[in-house]
């Protein structure tokens, strides 16, 4: 079985752009609108001659309605198959009440957990990233989904943590 590194955080945070930078290509349905992304989707990817499954567990809302129970279900099942955990932050807006409540489940679940700061696209946005020091996740790593800032060091990142 190939490693598996699960992708979680609230909506609209880039983990589909994540997803589709991690992969190489378009595999994920990146929308403005929060919470599209329905559907758990698993992708082999793979980076310096080590293959491992990318799986991006889509919007994950920790209460809501039924819908958003059903999403927040695939990702809780994501996160206990997962070899490592990429919680996916957004730095252009202060941590929220739901990125603190995904946190905690994250940290609960106890596996391997790099926090990725994205929508870095600039060295003052990498500043901004800091604030997420917050969650109790470690040290954020700054990256751009949209424009490949930092991917690469992310992904061997990601390989010496599998
Ligand atoms: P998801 O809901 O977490 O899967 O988020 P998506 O990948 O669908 O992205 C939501 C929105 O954020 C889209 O408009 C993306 O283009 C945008 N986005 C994603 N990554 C970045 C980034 O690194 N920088 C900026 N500026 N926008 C981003
Ligand atoms: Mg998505």
């Amino acid at each position: 079985r190939l490693p598996v590194v699960a992708v979680v955080g609230r909506p609209n945070v880039g983990k589909s752009t994540l997803v589709n930078r991690l992969v190489g290509r378009r595999v994920a349905v990146v929308e403005e609108r929060p919470g599209v992304t329905r559907d758990r989707l698993a992708v082999e990817a793979q980076w310096a001659g080590r293959r491992f499954v990318v799986l991006d567990t889509g919007g994950w809302l920790p209460r809501g309605d039924a819908l958003e129970a059903k999403v927040s279900a695939q990702a809780e099942r994501g996160l206990a198959e997962a070899d490592l955990v990429l919680f996916v932050v957004d730095v252009t807006v202060a941590p929220t009440e739901e990125d603190l409540a995904m946190a905690r489940l994250v940290r609960r679940a106890g596996r391997p957990t790099l926090l990725v700061a994205n929508k870095a696209d600039n060295d003052r946005r990498e500043l901004d990233a800091w604030a997420y020091l917050a969650l109790g996740l470690g040290d954020p790593f700054p990256v751009s989904a949209l424009h490949g800032r930092q991917t690469g060091a992310l992904l061997d990142q990601v390989l010496a943590q599998l």
